[in-house]
């Protein structure tokens, strides 16, 4: 009998939690040989978040302290509604061939403008042309590019698929409540163009107040069909529901018995964490609502919304850290956007970040067809190129799925999940036979990424309907084989 099949599985336990755990100022313990090199100091630098006073170097916040800053309603009271204000504040900082060219873009982009002092505070304004952030928030005419010539308004179809305004019935199980039309930043890649924010000189857009009636008819609809069990609160923005409003939602949505999984989504914490540090009675309403829903056995999250790891700062991992504390579990959704996070470096760098904070990465999105953001948009090949490069960089629950929201409405479909991609037109074909049995959907590369000989086909009107028929095609010879 050897030695170890005479201990005690107490003292076994023992000698495997010794193995596993490092045990700090223990000498008579050996560290582990080493089967590998140590690790560049990069590999880690999603463990450095931003801290310290850093807004103080935009002249317009130079005199703000720390606890003036990180105040929900001095960010709110401060958040910039008009471009000219925008632009004033970031004079001196940025420069002037910047400031006007951003000035030009205003003019001609659809999305109404809104930007927290904390966003425009991260923003490395020596380098505006290349700053991840700057470019989801602020569109310069120089890099405007032409709309995809099948791009449509609300190319997700989401209206279509709608019984009641606002309420989105597309997959067999899940429902999307868009309870508000504003938030507290507005992104210019925004899909709900169609519907969020006030209205702009190029678009008028479809009401989704927050309204009593129309949430009524909402919850009437989901207590109607047993078949919903799975509801998506989103909008608009959770963020600017008022703590009452959370409540009611909540405890409405709980109340109905075949609703067993709600997601409140947010983009707040990405662009204005200081709420969930000062906003107490909004925490305590979200959290009030996810223990009310364990309670029930239903499962109560948060989705948010990080596009780049700029956007995590200290700030924000101590605001989600008291939501985890409080047993609050969040999940990210990400638009992959072209200059913002279409590398590899900066999506396993994002991953790694939402994993130290414990938010864990959900989806990677295909760039929807939104008007005005061509240059935003990148390919499906980039998509798939990345996905094989997160995947495998942290744990499995921590690697997003990337996805294509596919356009009319066929949902979400895994990138590399199309039945047919021609590299050369930039068309893709999805099917989702759980969704829309039958019918096939295209999502179309921005067409300055092309090689030339697509691009020259897409220069020629007449040749639009033939590359889709010849994709379509391919796509019905692939799916009978
Ligand atoms: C995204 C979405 C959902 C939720 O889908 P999941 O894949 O479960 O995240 C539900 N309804 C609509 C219309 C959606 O767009
Ligand atoms: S916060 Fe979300 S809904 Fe609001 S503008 Fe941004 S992407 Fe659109």
């Amino acid at each position: 009998m050897s030695a170890a099949t005479r201990r005690t599985s107490g003292e076994l336990e023992m000698m495997v939690m010794t193995e596993r755990l490092p045990v700090v100022n223990e000498g008579s313990i050996e560290a582990p040989r080493k089967v590998r090199p140590p690790v560049e100091p990069s590999t880690l630098a999603h463990r450095d978040l931003r801290d310290g006073e850093w807004w103080q170097a935009v002249p317009a916040f130079a005199g703000v302290d720390a606890a003036t800053f990180h105040d929900h309603r001095w960010q709110m009271k401060n958040t910039i509604t008009k471009a000219s204000d925008l632009l004033e504040k970031l004079s001196g900082l940025a420069s002037e061939a910047f400031l006007a060219d951003a000035a030009e873009g205003f003019r001609i982009a659809p999305m109404a403008v809104r930007v927290s002092p904390y966003l425009l505070s991260l923003v490395d304004w020596k380098n505006p042309y290349e700053d991840p952030i700057r470019r989801q928030f602020l569109p310069t005419a120089s890099s405007r590019l032409p709309d995809h010539p099948k791009l449509t308004f609300d190319s997700l179809g989401e209206q279509s698929d709608a019984p009641v305004p606002g309420l989105t019935h597309r997959y067999p199980d899940k429902a999307l409540f868009l309870a508000l039309d504003t938030c507290p930043v507005y992104c210019r890649f925004c899909t709900r163009s169609y519907a969020v924010g006030p209205d702009q000189e190029m678009v008028e857009k479809v009401s989704l107040k927050a309204s009593p009636k129309r949430w009524e008819e909402m919850f009437a609809y989901v207590a109607s069909r047993p078949e919903l069990e799975d509801i998506v609160i989103s909008g608009g923005d959770a963020w600017n529901l008022r703590a009452a409003q959370i409540r009611e939602l909540g405890d409405r949505l709980l109340s109905i018995d075949h609703v067993r999984r709600m997601r409140f989504a947010s983009k707040g914490p990405a662009v204005l964490p200081q709420k969930l540090l000062t906003d107490d009675e909004w925490v305590e309403a979200l959290v009030g609502v996810v223990d009310r829903g364990r309670a029930l056995g239903k499962d109560v999250m948060l989705h948010t919304h990080f596009n780049h790891a700029n956007e995590i700062t200290e700030v924000t991992r101590r605001g989600l850290g008291r939501l985890f504390q409080a047993g609050v579990f969040v999940r990210n959704q990400t638009v992959l956007q072209r200059g913002v996070n279409d590398t590899e470096e900066a999506q396993t760098l994002l991953a790694r970040r939402l994993a130290w904070i414990n938010v864990h990465p959900y989806y990677v999105y295909q760039h929807d067809m939104v008007k005005g953001t061509e240059e935003l948009r990148t390919t499906v090949a980039t998509a798939e190129r990345l996905e094989k490069w997160v995947r495998g960089a942290a744990a499995g629950f921590n690697t997003p799925t990337f996805v294509v929201d596919a356009p009319g409405g066929g949902g979400k479909r895994t990138v590399h999940s199309y039945e047919y991609y021609d590299h050369l037109t930039g068309i893709s074909v999805y099917s989702a036979p759980s969704v829309k049995p039958g019918q096939l959907f295209l999502y179309f590369d921005p067409i300055d990424l092309l090689p030339e000989e697509g691009r020259a086909r897409w220069a020629v009107e007449a040749e639009h309907g033939k590359m889709i028929d010849e994709a379509l095609e391919v796509a019905r010879e692939v799916m009978v084989s």
